[in-house]
Order: C-alpha cells, then sequence, then structure tokens
C-alpha cells in the first residue's frame, strides 16, 4: 500500500503509471526496448561513490596542481591555451550535442557525426548522453516546479549546481524520455560506458604532452591543464546553467519558471545563459535570439550546416521575436 510520498519522491513503476510514477505510461507494452533495460528503482538522496569520488578526485588533483604551477611560475601560455582548447572543445559537445541535439532535436544530422558529438560530449565526464539529455528533458517538463529534479527555487542553490548530480538517486537512465535515441546501440553503449572516453582522452593528452616535450613533465602538465583542470571549470561551466541561470539575469520572456538571460554566462557556456529564452522557445538551434546575443555554439552549427553536416537548423518563428515587448 503505497502511502502520501514526500515532495520529488520516484514512486515505483506500476500499472497506469510511467517509470517515474508521475504520469501515465505511454505504451509501454509495446515498447521493444523495454525487456532489455531494468525498470527505473527508487534511489535515495547519498552521494553516489561512483560519481563522487572521481569528481573529487578531479577536483583535488586539478587544483591543487594548477596552484603549485601558478605558485612556482610554471604556467605557460601553452598551457592556458590547452585549457581553454579543451575546455570549449568539449562545452560544444555539451551544449550543441548532449542539450541542443540529443535533448531537443533542435537540428539534425547523420549517424556518424551524431554519434562525434556524443563522444566529445562524453570526455567531459557528465554522465551518458542518454541519461543527460533523458534528464534535462524531465528539467523542461517541470521547470521550478515540485518535480524538476534540479531547480534552485524549489531547493538549494548547491542542490540545482552539483547536488542533484553526485547523489545515487538519479543515477539511473530514464530509458522512457530516450527513446528516440535509445534505438542506437552504440549511443547506449557510450551511455554505457561513459567513463573511458574521458580517462581515455586525459592519457592521450599526457602522450601527447611527453611526445612533443620530450620528458613527463610534459606529458603531466598537458594532463592537468587540458584535462584536470579545464574538467573541473567545464564541470562548474555547464552547472552554472542549472543553478545561476535559473536565479541571476534578466527575463525578456514570462515563462512558469525561474529562468534568465545571462550575458556573462552565454560566454562561458557558448551561449546557453540565454536560458530564458531557451525555456519559452526550447527546440531552436540558437538561443541567442537576437544578434547582440552572443551564441558561439549557434555559430559552430551554422558553419558546419554550409558544409552539409548538420541540417534543418530550427530558429525562433517570428511571433517569438516579436512576443518580447508584451513579454518583458
Ligand atoms: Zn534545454
Ligand atoms: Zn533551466
Amino acid at each position: 500500500m503505497q502511502t502520501a510520498l514526500p515532495p520529488l519522491r520516484i514512486a515505483p513503476a506500476g500499472p497506469g503509471l510511467s517509470e517515474r510514477g508521475d504520469e501515465p505510461a505511454p505504451s509501454t507494452g509495446e515498447n521493444p526496448l523495454a525487456k532489455f533495460f531494468p525498470p527505473y528503482v527508487e534511489g535515495d538522496e547519498r552521494l553516489d561513490r561512483w560519481t563522487s569520488i572521481p569528481y573529487i578526485f578531479v577536483h583535488t588533483v586539478g587544483i591543487i596542481g594548477a596552484g603549485v604551477a601558478i605558485a612556482y611560475g610554471q604556467v605557460t601560455w601553452v598551457d592556458v591555451l590547452l585549457c581553454g582548447l579543451f575546455y570549449y572543445l568539449r562545452m560544444f559537445g555539451i551544449t550543441a550535442g548532449y542539450h541542443r541535439y540529443f535533448s531537443h532535436r533542435a537540428y539534425k544530422t547523420g549517424r556518424i557525426f551524431q554519434f562525434i558529438l556524443a563522444f566529445i560530449g562524453t570526455t567531459s565526464l557528465q554522465k551518458g548522453v542518454l541519461w543527460w539529455a533523458a534528464h534535462h528533458r524531465q528539467h523542461h517538463k517541470y521547470s521550478d516546479q515540485e518535480r524538476d529534479i534540479h531547480s534552485p527555487v524549489q531547493r538549494s542553490f548547491h542542490w540545482a549546481h552539483q547536488g542533484w548530480f553526485l547523489c545515487g538517486r538519479y543515477d539511473r537512465t530514464d530509458w522512457e524520455r530516450i527513446q528516440d535515441f535509445a534505438k542506437y546501440p552504440e549511443l547506449r553503449w557510450l551511455n554505457t560506458n561513459f567513463r573511458g572516453p574521458a580517462i581515455g582522452s586525459v592519457i592521450l593528452m599526457f602522450l601527447i604532452g611527453w611526445l612533443v616535450r620530450g620528458d613527463v613533465m610534459g606529458g603531466l602538465r598537458a594532463g592537468l591543464w587540458g584535462g584536470f583542470f579545464s574538467t573541473v571549470l567545464l564541470w562548474h561551466g555547464t552547472f552554472t546553467i542549472n543553478s545561476l541561470a535559473h536565479v541571476w539575469g534578466s527575463r525578456r520572456y514570462k515563462t512558469t519558471d525561474d529562468s534568465r538571460n545571462n550575458f556573462f554566462l552565454a560566454l562561458i557556456t557558448m551561449g546557453e545563459g540565454w536560458h530564458n529564452n531557451h525555456h519559452y522557445y526550447q527546440s531552436t538551434a540558437n538561443q541567442g535570439f537576437f544578434w547582440w546575443e552572443v551564441d558561439f555554439s549557434y555559430y559552430i552549427l551554422k558553419v558546419l550546416s554550409w558544409f552539409g553536416i548538420v541540417w534543418d537548423l530550427r530558429t525562433p518563428p517570428k511571433h517569438v521575436l516579436e512576443n518580447r515587448a508584451a513579454s518583458a
């Protein structure tokens, strides 16, 4: 007998309920994937060791390593460049890939580039692509309402920023919300083995650094700045959209959530800072709706579209652009 559940509690799957227990199930009997995946189980909010230990380890090595290098005056422009390069390359994998493509299908591409996008995003160590996109769809469905899994309005800023990501409760992929991409075996494989590309990329940086400079220290520096420290920045850069972009900035559109537009956040996230635009109209490949709203992910997607690598980039319809004054 199920009694009243506390807020945000996940009910076990049952007849007439989705796996999350919050809405009618969409024809689960017809889902050919159902037999391959275990049901979404009830979890708790204790830290998940498989997420938290690597998270703390990468922070410790990245911050102490960078601190020591700075203190001893050992930072070169190559280190800074490496850090920036792998930050923005992987941010593109998250924003253009994990977010705009896999979560919102804001444009189209072929199966190979789809995998490349997922792979680049996966090296950012933000769990699997299908896990990420499914949880993000949940965020939009309930944004800043009781069932939003990372709302700084419903819960604390810290919870929205990283607490929800580190706890075991939301560690399972919500397959029901991502059936459109779960049909690709290579994406399911990447989703399960998401740590491999991240670890592999740091090892590769180490080896390249070692080869180029000709000593182990060259490898360690490349691994520190391109891998560890840039991953720390990338985590927090991405997480600001779940935390800061719901509390800091301006609101052009009246939405049912507290999403904001923020120029600074748009710079560090390649355009994701136009979060109020995005919550108002989610399916566009551009989140900066006007020319002054910088959106580097979109600029890159636009260039890729000239070469036929991506196509059918969705942009906001006229009524959305004209609606801004009325909604402000
Ligand atoms: Zn979104
Ligand atoms: Zn949001």
